[in-house]
């Protein structure tokens, strides 16, 4: 009697409340967003203006991961998109029960429907499709609540492969993202495979801007290939996608030595299952990691938008999302709306850091440039820049102390390119002595977007644990 009661008061000692030992569960699902064509146009997004769909090659996706450490839900989603903005995601959330936090990530996918509203008609007109985008959210808000009821307990291994030779760099300096990360999730009791995440860093833009064919470009591939030989559900997610990471330009030959061309889907094909090999390869190199306990912290956020274009485009109604005074902050005191946004102005978005055990996410509501995440910002500065004083800002990896690390990009939002502002270049004389202007900023909200989205993130990560 004497022994059974001492034991009890041990186990109350460990266990405060009741409170159980964290286990990780996961659950995974996904549904086909593919448009409906022949009714109304679907204009394709990433390139020029009316570039209109004339067929589904094949299906673009929604992909679902959910997770759970026993105490806090997390729910990461990833979607064949241009991308996805933070009011819609908003929309989500309020259909959705027992998730602490959503994220939907787009892959960037240029050969995809316009669902930002650049590349309506004409410059004037947006290319989205209401109707459409709110079907994405009951979509995302079905297969999240899918995956939520599907989890089992789990256990997870991370593995990591680079490849440089899958990515162009078509912007100076050269700094490439190279490093492709896989997760592996199977069940903890008799360790059937649950399913698979995927992790890169690459526009998928392979089909190019004449195509008008739908697909989900390489990462359908890469996808169905991975699937095909894990038999299991996979989920691709798109990182650092700046500075500018492409698979255009990527030289890929067929069986019979002849190079590929861009714009073909023999090569979107060829390229999806080249990396559906580094996939593997990181898969095999995998080791296990622990994912739990969670720790989540998000932050809402002002981004500053200088870009005339980007307010040019609010203003006619192709950029259909609220804008804010910009009073020189980050957190202002209230949101209300900009009357007028010839003022200074800024986007409110979200930024987030979730610590998954020996796992450090970062989640970038945007296209961020390697710089900014490796710490390699180019230093001295080219004396081409337009502020080469500009501080150096702090680094998204930097402060990442887990064992593993990820990032995922366009996450939340897709507020264009995050610029070093000492690599930004608009003005006359310019970098590397060339002749105009590199592709970058006119997708950009400004030279100070990049500060207030590398300060907010390193703020979270170095906040103390709650
Ligand atoms: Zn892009």
């Amino acid at each position: 009697m004497m022994k059974h009661l001492l034991s009890l008061v041990w186990l109350a000692a460990v266990a405060p409340f009741g409170a159980a030992e964290p286990q990780l569960s996961v659950g995974f699902a996904e549904a086909d967003i593919s448009p409906t064509l022949g009714k109304k146009p679907v204009y394709m997004a990433g390139f020029g203006s009316n570039r209109t769909a004339t067929k589904i090659h094949d299906p673009i996706l929604a992909r679902a991961v959910v997770l759970s450490d026993g105490t806090k839900t997390l729910a990461l989603v990833s979607v064949d998109l241009v991308g996805f903005f933070l009011p819609n995601v908003e929309n989500i959330r309020k259909e959705l029960k027992g998730i602490d936090h959503l994220i939907v990530s787009s892959t960037h996918n240029h050969e995809g429907p316009d669902t930002v509203g650049l590349w309506g008609a004409s410059p004037f007109q947006s290319g989205v499709d209401a109707e459409y985008v709110k079907g994405i959210e009951a979509t995302i808000a079905k297969i999240v609540g899918a995956a939520d009821k599907s989890k089992v307990a789990a256990k997870a291994k991370i593995g990591t492969a680079n490849a440089p030779e899958l990515i162009t760099d078509n912007r100076l300096p050269e700094v490439k993202h190279d490093e492709l990360v896989a997760i592996r999730f199977e069940a903890a009791t008799g360790g059937k495979l649950i399913g698979i995440l995927i992790q890169w860093n690459c526009h998928p833009e392979t089909l190019d801007d004449k195509n008008r064919e739908i697909t989900a470009d390489f990462v359908g591939y890469t996808v169905s290939a991975v699937k095909k030989k894990h038999g299991c559900p996979v989920a691709y997610f798109t990182g650092t996608v700046g500075g500018l990471m492409t698979s255009l330009n990527v030289p890929l030959k067929n069986d019979r030595g002849v190079e590929l061309k861009d714009g073909t889907f023999e090569k979107a094909e060829a390229f999806g299952n080249a990396l559906a090999k580094v996939a593997d390869k990181a898969l095999t190199a995998a080791v296990d990691a622990k994912l739990v306990p969670f720790d989540l912290r998000v932050k809402t956020i002002l981004v500053p938008v200088d870009n005339a274009l980007y307010k040019l485009a609010k203003t006619v109604g192709v950029l259909n999302r609220p804008m804010f005074p910009w009073t020189g902050t980050t957190t202002p005191k209230d949101w209300k709306e900009a009357a007028d946004v010839t003022k200074p102005v800024g986007v409110k978005t979200e930024v987030a850091y979730l610590k998954l055990g020996e796992l450090d996410i970062a989640a970038i509501p945007g296209e961020i440039y390697p710089e900014l995440v490796l710490g390699k910002v180019q230093d001295p500065p080219d004396p081409g820049a337009d502020f080469p004083a500009a501080a150096v800002e702090p680094a998204i990896y930097a402060p990442l102390k887990g064992k593993f690390k990820m990032l995922l990009g366009l996450a939340n939002d897709e507020l264009g390119y995050f610029i070093p502002k000492r690599q930004w270049d608009a003005e006359k004389p310019f970098c590397y002595k060339l002749k105009s202007s590199q592709y970058g900023e006119v997708n950009s909200c400004g030279p100070d977007a990049a500060a207030a989205i590398c300060n907010a993130f390193r703020a979270l990560a170095e906040a103390p644990k709650k």
